[in-house]
């Protein structure tokens, strides 16, 4: 496999986590421009929208989280949590199948909206 896959999961949860980054960030702008009010306070809020949108996505996370399905990575033995009918083992990156038919092919996100 060429590309580097990471878990779905995890792929969420780095996007939240940069949500929050840029949040910080933006904020610190608005401290730099502390000179003028307004623009320190519009710089203030777009932060904050970013931190709320990243609060909204950590609870999108939970809400999928509950949706996941607990097994037994086969490659290196660690309980992994996986969403959808192919997703990646999130310590070491082997793709992981529920159902049957799919077992031994290479691993295709598209699986995942294909309907039975
Ligand atoms: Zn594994």
């Amino acid at each position: 496999m060429g590309l580097k896959y990471s878990s779905k999961i995890n792929k969420i949860r780095s996007f939240a986590l940069l949500l929050i980054f840029i949040g910080v960030a933006v904020m610190y702008v608005g401290i730099i421009f502390k000179a003028n009010a307004w623009v320190m306070t519009s710089f203030i809020i777009l932060g904050f929208l970013f931190i709320i949108a990243s609060t909204i996505v950590y609870f999108w996370i939970g809400m999928l989280s509950t949706k996941t399905v607990q097994v037994v990575c086969p490659s290196c033995q660690k309980p992994t949590k996986m969403l959808g009918r192919v997703d990646l083992c999130m310590h070491c990156s082997e793709p992981l199948t529920l159902d049957r038919s799919l077992e031994g092919k290479e691993f295709d996100e598209k699986y995942n909206s294909k309907r039975k």
